[in-house]
């Protein structure tokens, strides 16, 4: 049985959403993010700011606003906390960290001689862990601490009416500046029958308590990834259903490499190149008909996760009515993240331009500083990292080596082996590599990819040293304690200083050496 979300007081709330199962977690998280006894407030005048969409992008935006002393409305229709908290980040990152310990169990046995441990582990004991997380985490992102923040919270639909006004069940609020911050949502690729057979998405995939035996996955993008080696860690049976060629197609052809090897070894099949031309609901299980290598194959599944991608949220939001411009990637915003009602603005996965919640985070501050305060905040000046939670993990920043060819920068590539770091070897966790683009000359840090188990944490000295102008000498000149993985960033500037040596300078010190014998 889904909990139902009642509507809030006077509030055309959305349907039920689907927290399963309706256990003290989930009561705790609903009480949270979609109180059932909320009352809506009664509108002021106007306000400073009012804010649709109760992410990230928009609790950063009306708690830095409330925080400043503005009046600021924030409107949920569904759960506040967004996709990150709900059925994104949060949910997946507790199932992701489960799957390592289970594999872990077993390496502590064949790779460390750990205790023989026998007997099957509690899927359903390691879904109720990441379910209790999530309403613990809750707290922070729900409407009682926002109503305590002096942020008035309506749970409702959001549409505007005009210009400068927003109606949420049947309160008009009216704004001098309006943040569109509604996210975007999975979409289903339009293959006959699979709306029939039924299938999950991020929204309903977390709800599971039990394990099941076959998983397909259709789509190898960073959450299919993610699941697919999980489930596979889990115990299931995992086949990825791919139209590409290669997993992670965005990433490093290297990296992406790595990990399909390593989500090979632990028994997820690719079907790479394939197509899926009809699904069929057969009693409990799902008959996919893939054609792939020109050969038509039937793969069989318990459980059906569709990860090929998101769409904004857009419908229903009288977009029109407020003179805001959009297209099929979203709203449409300029540099200052304006879209064209110069007193909207638009952040995080509903602009399209990335989707990470550390990116609808450092948009909303953007937005409220150029919206309030007459900032000049640029989207552009943003230096975005991402990871891919895989194992080993996929961390990048900045640009690529094609991407930096491309916007006209004379390259060098440095790629130093994680093998090569001790730490990493004595953890049994070598398999990876650092990949810096430079500046062709300098040690100016264009972009960098590291693929390693914790790869996640350590690409923030990147980040950190990009933002600040910091070059890989920089780096290298910061003592790093031994041993750990992130000697790899020290080693790549010893690699990089070695390489700066001319000739010139070489036989200078030759012969220095030779006259000092
Ligand atoms: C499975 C999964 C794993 C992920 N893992 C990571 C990760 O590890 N790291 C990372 O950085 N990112 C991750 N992401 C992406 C991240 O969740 C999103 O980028 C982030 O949640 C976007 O925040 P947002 O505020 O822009 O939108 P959302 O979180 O989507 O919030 C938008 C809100 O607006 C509400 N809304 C929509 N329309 C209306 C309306 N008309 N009126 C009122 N309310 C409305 C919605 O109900 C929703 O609550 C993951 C995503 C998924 C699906």
């Amino acid at each position: 049985m889904a909990l139902s979300l009642p509507p809030a007081s006077g509030v055309d709330s959305e349907p039920p959403g689907l927290l399963q199962p309706p256990d003290e977690h989930n009561r705790r998280l609903v009480a949270q993010v979609h109180p059932p006894d909320w009352v809506n407030p009664t509108p002021k005048a106007r306000y400073h700011l009012v804010v649709i969409g109760a992410g990230t992008g928009g609790l950063v935006s009306a708690a830095a606003a409330a925080g400043l002393g503005g009046r600021v409305a924030l409107v949920e229709r569904h759960l506040m906390g967004g996709d990150c908290l709900n059925v994104g980040c949060v949910p997946s990152k507790g199932v992701i960290r489960a799957a390592r310990a289970w594999l872990d169990a077993a390496a502590a046995r064949d790779q460390f001689g750990g205790p023989t441990a026998s007997g099957d582990g509690s899927f359903a004991a390691a879904m109720e862990r990441m379910r209790r997380i999530r309403a613990d985490i809750a707290p922070v992102d729900g409407a009682p601490r926002f109503r305590d923040l002096g942020v008035d919270v309506f749970l409702g639909h959001g549409r505007f009416i005009a210009q400068d006004a927003l109606e949420v069940g049947g309160a008009i609020l009216r704004f001098r500046r309006a943040i569109i911050a509604t996210g975007a949502r999975a979409v289903a690729p339009p293959i006959p029958g699979l709306e029939n057979a039924g299938y999950h998405t991020n929204e309903t995939i977390f709800s599971l308590t039990a394990l099941p035996r076959r998983v397909v996955v259709i789509g190898a993008g960073p959450i299919g990834c993610e699941m697919a080696q999980s489930f596979a860690r889990f115990g299931s049976q995992v086949t990825v259903v791919n139209a590409a060629g290669q997993i992670l197609p965005r990433e490093d052809a290297d990296a992406a490499g790595i990990v399909e090897r390593r989500m090979q070894r632990e028994g997820v099949r690719f079907v790479h190149g394939s197509t899926v031309s009809q699904v069929e609901r057969r009693g409990d299980e799902s008959v996919l008909h893939v054609e792939w290598e020109g050969h038509p194959e039937r793969l069989f599944a318990d459980a059906l996760l569709v990860a090929v991608g998101r769409a904004p949220n857009l419908e229903g939001l009288g977009l029109e009515a407020a003179g805001v411009r959009y297209d099929g990637r979203g709203v449409t915003v300029d540099d200052r993240l304006r879209t064209s009602n110069r007193r909207v603005y638009a952040v995080g996965d509903i602009n399209g331009k990335f989707q990470f919640t550390h990116n609808s985070d450092f948009q909303a501050r953007y937005a409220i500083q150029n919206a309030l305060f007459f900032g000049r905040r640029k989207l552009s000046t943003l230096v975005m990292p991402w990871c891919t939670f895989t194992s080993p993990e996929i961390a990048h920043v900045g640009m690529y080596e094609a991407s930096a060819r491309a916007a006209g920068h004379d390259v060098d590539t440095l790629t130093i082996p994680l093998e090569e770091n001790d730490r990493a070897r004595l953890d049994g966790e070598g398999e990876g590599f650092l990949r810096v683009h430079l500046e062709q000359g300098t040690d100016r840090i264009l972009g960098a990819t590291l693929v390693a188990e914790h790869a996640g944490e350590m690409i923030s000295e990147i980040t950190v040293a990009m933002v600040n102008k910091i070059g890989l000498g920089g780096i290298g000149a910061a003592i790093h304690p031994y041993p750990t993985q992130a000697e790899i960033f020290r080693r790549a500037a010893d690699i990089w200083r070695r390489g700066k040596l001319t000739p010139l300078v070489r036989r200078a010190f030759a012969g220095f050496f030779r006259v000092f014998q």
